[in-house]
């Protein structure tokens, strides 16, 4: 599985920097990213139902899951 977010959708609420605090953060343009700036990462096995949940629960659904 592979995230990333797409600052173009994202509103900067940080729901998903508390779903998933290991894997998201909010970064100096107060968008969301995955953490360490990385545009696409590949989620580790103990991450995925954090992941899932913070897209699912994102307001705008800029998070993007792919199998
Ligand atoms: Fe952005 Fe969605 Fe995260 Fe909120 S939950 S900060 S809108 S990616």
């Amino acid at each position: 599985m592979k995230t990333y977010v797409k600052k173009d959708t994202c509103i900067g609420c940080g729901s998903c920097t508390y779903i998933a605090e290991n894997v998201f953060e909010i970064g100096e343009d107060g968008l969301a990213q995955v953490k360490g700036n990385e545009e696409k990462i590949e989620v580790s096995e103990e991450e995925k139902d954090n992941v899932q949940d913070a897209a699912e629960s994102c307001p705008t659904r800029a998070i993007v899951v792919e199998e």
